[in-house]
């Protein structure tokens, strides 16, 4: 029997795991896919949100603020990128002033630290590519962006190293609660049997919900926000976050550096019937070209890499829900944005209901962090040509865009957790993920991967399930 059975290796479902690591137990996260990152984690704007628009006194605004303030020293625990670059929210019209006062007043009640109201000319030394018209903008030191992948992948080795085990391509489609502990049924009819279940299952924490507790049942809706990518040769084309006034859809399309240096324009926001579905469309990528330029000016298009679309999992009452809905019964609901943010708070908080509820002990041998990759193209000389006299493979680049070796790629392999599709190794080391998307050195990568899993070449696929690259044929 498992103590505790996370459904969800998202960044909340591994946020708990890292944080329920802190104390003495069997615990196990399951996850439908075949890798982490796989669903909304995955496909986000990145940003460490300020929490100055979450609803006074709401779970949102609480986490948010909390997340926020724990941010840096988790990023340097757990060695992920983050950078605090500030986030600006511009006011275009004079008349629309009180509602970016009133954005600035909600943050202070929130507890958010390092906001100001700054002006026209003080807007365009900062950022040379606003609208030159701008009035005012709510600048908030406090906010900055992560890479949301390695921030995922770094919870979930964190927690794997601390004793965490993960059971992947394992979809939990039946619940039942049996006398004082729960069986947990998946897509093969695997039984699983634990004293507690967290639900961190994003876009399908209704389900999972709704199986036990018919008497309150939750609806999580999926809305879809589509986003184009810009090539890294339009670094510094804005150097904060930029947001319009929000409305009632949410933050509107923004712009922003990503942490590695490439532009992100989007997301559009709307509800869509299949909550799977993150296809990108043509109109949507044209509603992003054209509202952007509300923001800032020659937007360079031309400069787009490739587009993506993430889906929010939106819960009708439009909060958090975080609680222990019946004994031993955790819920994650409604995490739509800003749960990157949140995680580490929402972590903490989720991982101490747990430990009081079931009266876990500390973890004596809890020991903070993870090994991470060396990143080569950011090391000096000297420090690389040591790597590669200790292992010729981190001299040998396979990604051209990115500057990836051979070594990288064999090290997010062969590591707790490692990658086993071509999109995990593009999260942990990027390979893929530069100027030609793959198109030079995919074929390197499925070989690297097919021989350090001991598989053949067809066996290789982008993310699991039947997303094979190469046709299968008769031997
Ligand atoms: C367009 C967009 C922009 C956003 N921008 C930001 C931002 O800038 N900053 C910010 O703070 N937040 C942002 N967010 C929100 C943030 O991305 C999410 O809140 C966060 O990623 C949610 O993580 P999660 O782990 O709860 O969900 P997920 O990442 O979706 O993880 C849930 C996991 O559960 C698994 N699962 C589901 N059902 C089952 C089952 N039955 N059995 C086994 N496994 C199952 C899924 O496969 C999935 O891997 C944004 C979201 C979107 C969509």
């Amino acid at each position: 029997m498992k103590d505790v059975v996370i459904i969800g290796a998202g960044v909340t479902g591994t946020s708990v795991a890292y944080n329920l690591s802190k104390y003495a137990g069997d615990f196990l996260v399951v996850e439908k896919h075949s890798d982490v990152c796989e669903e909304t984690s995955k496909a986000n704007s990145g940003i460490c949100h300020g929490g100055y628009d979450a609803v006074p006194g709401s779970m949102k605004a609480k986490m948010n603020v909390e997340g926020n303030h724990m941010m840096e020293e988790l990023a340097k625990e757990l060695d992920f990128p983050y950078e605090r670059i500030g986030t600006l929210v511009l006011c275009h019209k004079k008349e629309d002033f009180p509602k970016l006062q009133a954005l600035y007043d909600q943050g202070i009640e929130n507890g958010v630290g390092g906001m100001k109201i700054i002006y026209n000319e003080e807007i365009l030394a900062m950022e040379p590519n606003v609208e030159k018209d701008v009035y005012a903008a709510l600048l908030c030191e406090e906010a900055g962006i992560v890479d949301p992948f390695l921030m995922n992948i770094a919870y979930a080795e964190g927690s794997n190293l601390n004793g965490v085990d993960y059971k992947f391509n394992t979809e939990i489609t039946k619940i039942e609660k049996i006398d004082d502990h729960y069986v947990l049924i998946s897509q093969d009819g695997e039984e699983i049997e634990t004293r507690a279940v967290v639900n961190a299952a994003g876009l399908y924490s209704d389900a999972i919900h709704n199986q036990l507790l018919n008497d309150n049942k939750f609806e999580v809706r999926a809305r879809r926000g589509e986003y184009l990518l810009l090539d890294k040769a339009t670094r510094g084309f804005v150097n904060h976050v930029l947001f319009n006034l929000p409305t009632e859809k949410g933050k509107g399309i923004l712009v922003t550096p990503t942490i590695d240096g490439n532009t992100l324009i989007g997301p559009t926001s709307d509800f869509v019937d299949d909550k799977a579905d993150t296809v990108t469309t043509q109109e949507r990528i044209e509603e992003v070209i054209e509202k952007v330029e509300d923001t800032v000016e020659n937007v360079p298009v031309r400069q787009v890499i490739t587009s993506f679309s993430g889906n929010r999992a939106h819960e009708s009452g439009g909060d958090f829900i975080l609680e222990e809905s019946q004994k031993g019964f955790f819920d994650c609901v409604g995490i739509e944005s800003p749960g990157l943010t949140s995680a580490p708070a929402i972590g903490k908080y989720m991982a101490n209901l747990v430990k009081e509820s079931l009266g876990l002990a500390e973890n004596k041998e809890f020991k903070p962090g993870r090994n991470p990759i060396p990143k080569t193209s950011e090391m000096e000389t000297p420090a690389h040509n040591n790597l590669i006299k200790e292992n010729p493979l981190y001299g040998k680049i396979i990604c051209r865009c990115e500057k990836v070796t051979e070594g990288e790629i064999v090290d997010a392999i062969n590591r707790p957790l490692g990658a086993t599709t071509v999109d995990g190794v593009k999260r942990r080391v990027r390979a893929t993920a530069g100027r030609c998307q793959g198109g030079f050195c995919l074929p390197s990568i499925i070989e690297i991967l097919a021989r350090e899993l001991g598989v053949d070449e067809e066996e290789i696929t982008k993310k699991g399930n039947n997303s094979y690259y190469i046709e299968k044929r008769a031997k």
